[in-house]
């Protein structure tokens, strides 16, 4: 398939934001890439045009029942205006596994990467330089088939924007304080907490609220059958470091899988340190806390990398953990993914992808 590039007029393109203040998802870069699918043509028309509004029919399926999907990744500029994705094919491996699981049509991920690359490649003024910074990719498939019957649509969208992102700690690491919820759920047993659907989301904006009320950062999500062991916090999945051991989560069916937790994972044992998936109840790491055997938790994800945890709430009590402070295994963590991220570091897995 051959991907098209509609260039757009010198006199058209959007000024750049300054890069001292990006933050995450305010600003979107000139282009973005589009391709459509219907049952009888399959995948096509794949183009790299303008970023502009869609036009959609007001009873196209997702708009009523949610067929959505996305992912997230980065690419960094590193030395020598060399500009590096992180993962992608995994990303969109896992893209596929969500659009499995909604019934929606699977991507063909060559096209879709080199897409991506091209992509990347014509809006590269919109990688920023400033340290920390990145441009932030958002892919996304959606059902366009109008129709108001429940079933799987018949056609579909898939696009990606990308806009530039600012240093998750530009001031230097924040550890988070974190509410572990105990009224709401995000995913259950059989349910669609393992892929990265839009509802998810949606379902999960309330309990941050509520949080971010009583002053914490995010929720720590338990699971919804027993309100007891811990599946993932806000939408990063997380860790502990309990004695000598770096303990998460197992992949149990309503936890993301996140390519950050597997790099984490992936390091760790390169540096001879244990990791365990496994199940791990609330009670475990806040007794672990007690006895001193607690050192470090962390969430890990696209966005801020790795993100140190230093409060924990449950049932009306607060905990600090780590004295509050970044732990050594978190600021190490954080500090190897970026310089493999950047290029800056040699890159044993051959987790990043040039693009230019
Ligand atoms: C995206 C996401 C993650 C992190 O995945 P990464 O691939 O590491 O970015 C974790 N949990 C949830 C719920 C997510 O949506």
């Amino acid at each position: 398939m051959d991907i098209r590039l509609e260039r757009i007029a010198e006199s058209e393109l959007k000024p750049k934001p300054d890069e001292s203040k990006l933050g995450f998802g305010k600003f979107m870069s000139d282009y973005m890439f589009v391709m459509k699918y219907d049952e009888s043509k399959g995948w096509n028309d794949p183009v790299i045009r303008k970023y502009e509004d869609f036009s959609l029919d007001p009873a196209a399926m997702v708009l009523h029942y949610g067929q959505a999907i996305f992912e997230g990744l980065k690419a960094y500029r590193g030395k020598d205006g060399r500009i590096f994705l992180f993962r992608p094919t995994d990303n969109l491996n896992r893209m596929n596994i969500s659009a499995e699981r909604m019934c929606m049509a699977r991507i063909p991920t060559d096209v879709v990467l080199d897409a991506m690359k091209q992509l990347v490649e014509v809006d590269q003024e919109w990688v920023p330089r400033v340290n920390g910074s990145s441009l932030y990719i958002r892919p996304a498939l959606i059902a366009t088939e109008a129709g108001l019957g429940v079933r799987p649509a018949a056609e579909y969208l898939f696009f990606i924007i990308t806009g530039p992102v600012g240093a998750y700690y530009s001031e230097g690491f924040n550890p988070t304080r974190i509410y572990v919820e105990d009224k709401y759920v995000r995913a259950v047993p059989g349910g669609v907490g393992h892929v990265k659907t839009a509802g998810n989301y949606a379902a999960s904006i309330m309990a941050a609220v509520e949080a971010h009320k009583l002053g914490y950062t995010q929720v720590l999500w338990l699971d919804a059958i027993k309100r007891k062991n811990i599946e993932e916090v806000g939408t990063s999945n997380i860790f502990f470091v309990i004695g000598d051991d770096l303990i998460t989560p197992e992949l149990s069916g309503s936890i993301l899988p996140g390519i950050t937790r597997d790099s984490v994972i992936q390091l760790a044992r390169d540096w001879g340190i244990r990791v365990t998936e496994r199940t791990i109840s609330i009670d475990e790491v806040l007794s672990a806390n007690e006895d001193g055997s607690l050192k470090e938790v962390f969430g890990t994800g696209t966005a801020a990398v790795i993100s140190p945890v230093g409060a924990l709430h449950y049932k009306g009590e607060t905990c600090t953990i780590g004295g509050g402070k970044t732990g050594e295994l978190s600021q190490r963590l954080f500090d190897e993914l970026q310089a493999i991220q950047y290029g800056f570091q040699e890159d044993p897995h051959n987790w990043v992808v040039k693009t230019t």
